[in-house]
Parts: structure tokens; C-alpha cells; sequence
């Protein structure tokens, strides 16, 4: 029987001086009823957690690690940046190399501004979007998580979702009506709702590949539906590829399915694990932004040095050969093998997976939207976390976001991975 008494014990202290003892809510584990592992130290495919348990660990700090934790690269990097300053206020010669690679490698983006996290990226971006458009309105998709700036706290996915909290207090009215939450995959939604607000939406930001409701790809013709709308009403179209953004393509879920958008927000991978974030797009509307042009945004520590490094390092390792038809066949193959252990429990189940991204939602499916997603069974769930949790695997602590196959998981991790679910389905 395993040990968790540290961790009880940590989390105990952490919950009197941190909200729900944590500095994110999804850390909380309550979806899964469980009190949280504290982790001590990763690497590789693996986490150790304060009382000396390892797990193979399926939540990649939520996307960014696509190496693998405490990558030798990585960490070499960040130790020597860290060794030369660890941050200037000024232009350092790496934000000009990771501008450069993110230019190159995304096909939306002509110019870049680096920001500290994927938030501030997509705050950002609409500022951006309303204040080159003049118009006020933003649409979104429900179930999609755009960071928590106010104007995207709308039917906002796992997060608020897990929570079951619908919005949340503290947004006010006047800024919320601004935001139209649509369900994700319905053009003809889209459609009447700019036709509703002529000449008023800035924007529609989506995720091209929603990570935030469980994996949910775009159906055929999606996403460039909603750019031939933008171009016939004069909105913006921003990708919001935070999750996506090197992680189902070099080059993003833009580079996948061949449509460009106006506006791209990054983060996640390309900051290696530390806080990072970027949003991009057109020259003539990223000129726009101060000091260039007249739209404000700042930060203080912004295109940080370690940051940089860590990023640089990690999208490097990305653009060796055979990088991305790994991460496919590995998704590939345990969308498979978990598809056909649940088959034979018969436990009803719909995988969703692009590339190293999914998630198996307990419902005979399909999941295409929020709705689709929220007829799974959450009893089941957890019952299926747990068990996986007991036998050392460490899968994201809610049915509404996605389980991340890294770099650094091998064939055996696989396979133990699909050994121990059968077990667990079978228990169901
Ligand atoms: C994680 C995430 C964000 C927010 O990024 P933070 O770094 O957590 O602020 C925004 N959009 C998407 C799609 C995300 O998954």
C-alpha cells in the first residue's frame, strides 16, 4: 500500500495559505475526489512525488513538456542563461533568435511580441483586435479556455467546467455581454451571430484543436468556414494554439489544416516549461502596438532570458527529423489499444485524439461540442483516474482536458500504460 502522508500533510498547510492550496484550481484534484500528490521532482516520462512514489505521468504540466520532464538540453540552457543574468529589462540576442523561429516555423505569423503566459497572450491578442477593428465583441466556442482574462470567462472549459462554476464573479455584466459563447463546430451559429451584430465582432478566437473540454477536433471545413466568415464581415480570426502550437504540428494546428488565421496565441511549448507566452500575426496589425503604434501592452519581465533559453531549446529538439511522426504514432497507438481494452470491458468510451493530444471520454460519443462532452460519465471517470492513479499512472485530474504523450515516453511506457487501463476498465 502506498504512502501519502507527506503529501496529505504538505497540501493540509498549502490549503491554509493558498486558496484550495493551490496557485491553480485543476491542481486540486477535486473532480477525482482525491487529495493532490505534492511533486518532488520529474524526469523523463516520470514524476516522484514527496513520499517517494514514482508515476508515469500523463499531464506533462499541461502540455508544455513535450520532451519529457527535466530535459538535459533544457535544463543545461536555463543554467547558463541563469548564469549570464537573469533578466535585463532590455533586448537580449535571444528573443530575436526565438522571434525568428516562431516567424519561420508558424504560417501566420510575420511578427511576434513575447509575453509571460498564454493568458496574456490571448488578452492581448483581443486588444489587439478590437483596437485595430474599432468593434467591441468577441465570439468564442463553449468549452474553449482562452486564458482568464474577463472577457474570455464565458463557458470557458475544463477548468471552470471541473469547478461547475458558469462564469464567474468579479466579471462584470457590461464586459460579459460583449463575449458571445457559441457551441464549438457549429458554422451556422457563427453565422447568424455576426449577422446579429453587423459590423460590431473584433473577433473570433478559437482553438483550433479544443484541448480545454477534452480533446475536440475541428470537423472537416470548420475552421475554414470561420475564416471565409472573418473575411466577409472584416473580424479578426485568432488562433488560439496555446496548447496546439507545436504540439500537433510544427508550426501548430494552422500548419495541420492549412488555414492561416489573422491573429496566433502561443505558449506552453514554446516556453520549455517556464512561463512563456507570444501572440503574433500581420505585420500591419501587429505594427500597430506600442511603441510602433498606438495599442498598449507591456511587461516587465516579458521575453525573459532563462524563459527564452528554455523555449529555444526545447523548439530546437522539435525540428529533429522524425520528431512529429513519433509523437503520432505514439498517440496513434495508445488511442488504439485504450479504444480495444474498453471495447472488450465493453465500457463505453470515445477517444479523441490529434497527434500526442487525447482524451477518452466515458460516452458512446461522438464528442463534437460541450454538450457532446458533458454527457460523459463522470462517476466513471474517476473510478477509471483512481485505478490508474493506484497502479503509478498519473492521467490529468479531470475528464475535460487532454492526456499529453511526450517525447520522452517510450514503447514500454505505452504498454504498461494500456496494461494497467485494462485492468482498471475491467473494474468498472
Ligand atoms: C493553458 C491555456 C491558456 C492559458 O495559458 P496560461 O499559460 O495558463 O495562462 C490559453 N489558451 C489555451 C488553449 C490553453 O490551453
Amino acid at each position: 500500500m502506498a504512502d501519502y502522508a507527506n503529501s496529505e500533510r504538505l497540501f493540509k498547510a498549502a490549503q491554509e495559505l493558498m486558496p484550495g492550496g493551490v496557485n491553480s484550481p485543476v491542481r486540486a484534484w477535486q473532480a477525482v475526489g482525491l487529495s493532490p500528490r505534492m511533486i518532488a521532482r520529474g524526469e523523463g516520462a516520470r514524476v516522484y512525488d514527496v513520499d517517494g512514489n514514482a508515476y508515469l505521468d500523463y499531464v506533462g504540466s499541461w502540455g508544455p513538456l513535450i520532451l519529457g520532464h527535466a530535459a538535459p538540453e533544457v535544463v543545461a540552457a536555463v543554467q547558463e542563461a541563469a548564469a549570464k543574468g537573469t533578466s535585463f529589462g532590455a533586448t537580449t540576442p535571444g528573443e530575436v533568435e526565438l522571434a525568428q523561429l516562431l516567424v519561420d516555423a508558424v504560417p501566420g505569423l510575420n511578427m511576434v511580441r513575447l509575453v509571460n503566459s498564454g493568458t496574456e497572450a490571448c488578452m492581448s491578442a483581443l486588444r489587439l483586435a478590437r483596437g485595430a477593428t474599432g468593434r467591441p465583441r468577441v465570439i468564442k466556442f463553449d468549452g474553449c479556455y482562452h486564458g482568464h482574462a474577463d472577457s474570455y470567462l464565458v463557458a470557458a472549459g475544463s477548468g471552470v467546467l471541473t469547478q461547475g462554476i458558469a462564469g464567474s464573479p468579479g466579471v462584470p455584466q457590461e464586459v460579459a455581454t460583449l463575449t458571445l459563447s457559441l457551441p464549438y463546430n457549429d458554422l451556422e451559429a457563427v453565422r447568424q451571430a455576426v449577422r446579429r451584430h453587423p459590423g460590431e465582432v473584433a473577433a473570433i478566437i478559437v482553438e483550433p484543436v479544443a484541448g480545454n473540454m477534452g480533446v475536440v477536433p475541428p470537423q472537416p471545413g470548420f475552421l475554414a468556414g470561420l475564416r471565409q466568415i472573418c473575411d466577409a464581415d472584416g473580424c479578426l480570426l485568432i488562433f488560439d494554439e496555446v496548447i496546439t502550437g507545436f504540439r500537433v504540428a510544427w508550426g501548430g494546428a494552422q500548419a495541420l489544416y492549412g488555414v492561416t488565421p489573422d491573429l496566433t496565441c502561443l505558449g506552453k511549448i514554446m516556453g520549455g516549461g517556464l512561463p512563456v507566452g507570444a501572440y503574433g500575426g500581420r505585420r500591419d496589425l501587429l505594427t500597430q502596438m506600442a511603441p510602433s503604434g498606438p495599442i498598449y501592452q507591456a511587461g516587465t519581465l516579458s521575453g525573459n532570458p532563462v524563459a527564452v533559453a528554455a523555449g529555444l531549446t526545447t523548439l530546437k529538439a522539435l525540428q529533429r527529423p522524425g520528431v512529429y511522426e513519433s509523437l503520432e504514432e505514439k498517440g496513434a497507438w495508445l488511442a488504439r489499444e485504450l479504444a480495444q481494452a474498453a471495447a472488450q470491458c465493453r465500457v463505453p468510451v470515445t477517444i479523441n485524439r490529434v497527434g500526442s493530444m487525447l482524451t477518452v471520454f466515458f460516452t458512446p460519443g461522438p464528442v463534437t461540442n460541450l454538450d457532446d462532452a458533458k454527457q460523459a460519465d463522470l462517476g466513471r471517470f474517476r473510478q477509471f483516474f483512481q485505478g490508474m492513479l493506484a497502479a503509478g499512472l498519473y492521467l490529468p485530474p479531470s475528464q475535460f482536458e487532454a492526456v499529453f504523450v511526450s517525447l520522452a515516453h517510450g514503447q514500454e511506457d505505452l504498454e504498461c500504460t494500456v496494461a494497467a487501463a485494462q485492468k482498471v476498465l475491467a473494474g468498472l
